[in-house]
């Protein structure tokens, strides 16, 4: 019998995504008179209460950020919707059927805050999901600004700083940052920034307080998150599970796996490998940093044995190579190099001395961006050595793999320019 967990984030599927239906599933937005340090401290508690933190990646702390904030008479709020993972359904999922959830967590950060300004970023090849957040703000009634950003659809423009300083007017590109967690600033006023589904998770803590919202998760996490499950699975799709649920429940939501599995890819292609035995692995932050891994985007694929997971995982490799920014010497010369030799062992034509390299090689590139586009290479890299060693060994013995061509397990945007 497989796991059945009630949604909250996606609660509005059955019912449409307008405001009318929101409003019956999650009640009225209750929001204070003005911004005031009694109502942003009682919403610092709650988010501190449920462990909030940054469901885009990041795992910073929401209460830090609006803290951060509030030392700005008017900060400008911005959804980051822009989705650069391309295994995560997430953002297709809350902004076509849970759009005023996402718009009521910006709106209540606002008014804690005294913003006025509320952007909304949605790449720019994302259509539907820019109309469905058109049609959402067009049937709200605050007294806000709403903005809808559309910056290029590239992996890093979903990077905090690339996507400030494209609403700022500039170029969607990552700003070095010596310190990190850091802010920036959209003309004179400090920017916060979440991404879409941590905002979601803020309008379900206002809607229904902090004890409804941890009576679901695990440990000092609390509440559920958006998982994207694809390979060898019967029903690939978005599921929402509560934090901490095991791999193995999600897995079953959507409807089991089609085949053995050679290895599962977690958190994004910056994220890392699991074997196909882990499927005890809770899905939370903690519990899979304990193995190596993070949630990440919260997209798992299931990579199953028939087919070459080193090929498969190359040709991520080979385009997050192609989706730096291209500004700093770890992205130009190191990730290319990196696709290189991981192409070199998927073909069976590596030694020994090639993994030592590539080892090498992933220990200089490490931390020495402007950003953590090629960090999240090296956890991939690395974490996929580590998982599938014997499947290395067989691939340095030479010869034809015997799992065969990729079945196309990771999808890989095609992009048309380079901007
Ligand atoms: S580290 Fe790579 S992706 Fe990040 S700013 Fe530098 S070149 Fe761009």
């Amino acid at each position: 019998m497989s796991a059945i967990f009630p949604r909250r984030l996606l609660a509005t599927v059955e019912l449409g995504p307008s405001l009318d239906a929101h409003r019956r599933t999650h009640g009225p937005l209750t929001l204070p008179e003005g911004p005031s340090e009694v109502a942003r401290g009682t919403l610092q508690r709650a988010m501190d209460a449920v462990g909030l933190t940054g469901r885009g990646g990041s795992h910073v702390q929401s209460s830090l950020k609006l803290a951060f904030a509030a030392q700005d008479r008017r900060p400008v709020v911005v959804v980051n919707a822009t989705e650069g993972e391309p295994a995560s359904g997430r953002a297709h999922a809350l902004l076509l059927h849970a759009p005023h959830l996402v718009l009521d967590g910006a709106v209540v950060l606002a008014s804690v805050l005294g913003a006025r300004d509320i952007a909304i970023a949605v790449a720019d090849d994302q259509d539907l999901q820019a109309h469905a957040v058109e049609v959402a703000i067009a049937e709200r009634s605050e007294r806000l600004r709403f903005s809808l950003e559309r910056p290029p659809s590239r992996y890093v423009t979903g990077e905090e700083s690339a996507l400030v300083r494209f609403i700022d007017g500039g170029a969607a590109l990552p700003t070095f940052r010596v310190e990190r967690p850091s802010f920036g600033t959209i003309g004179r006023h400090r920017a916060i920034v979440h991404n879409l589904e941590t905002m979601a998770q803020v309008g379900l803590l206002a809607a229904h307080g902090p004890r409804w919202f941890a009576e679901v998760g695990t440990g000092s996490e609390r509440g559920t998150t958006l998982v994207t499950l694809s390979g060898a699975v019967r029903v690939p799709g978005v599921y929402e599970v509560p934090l901490g649920a095991p791999l193995g429940a999600a897995l079953e939501m959507a409807g089991g796996l089609t085949a053995p599995v050679a290895a599962f890819q977690v958190g994004g292609y910056g994220g890392a490998w699991l074997g196909p035995n882990r499927v005890d692995v809770a899905l939370d932050e903690p519990s899979l940093r304990s193995v190596g891994a993070t949630l990440g985007a919260g997209s798992i694929v299931a990579v199953p044995a028939t087919t070459c997971v080193l090929a498969e995982a190359s040709l991520v490799v080979r385009w997050m190579a192609g989706e730096s920014a291209g500004q700093c010497g770890p992205c130009v010369f190191g990730l290319p190099a990196v696709a290189s030799d991981l192409e070199l062992l998927a073909a069976g034509r590596a030694r020994r001395t090639d993994v030592d390299r590539l080892k090498s090689r992933l220990e200089f590139i490490e931390g020495r961006g402007a950003c953590r586009h090629p960090d999240g290479v090296v956890r991939f890299v690395r974490s996929l050595l580590s998982v599938v060693t014997a499947h290395v060994d067989a691939h340095l013995k030479g010869g034809r793999c015997a799992a065969g061509a990729n079945a196309g397990c990771f999808p890989l945007p095609e992009r048309v320019e380079v901007r």
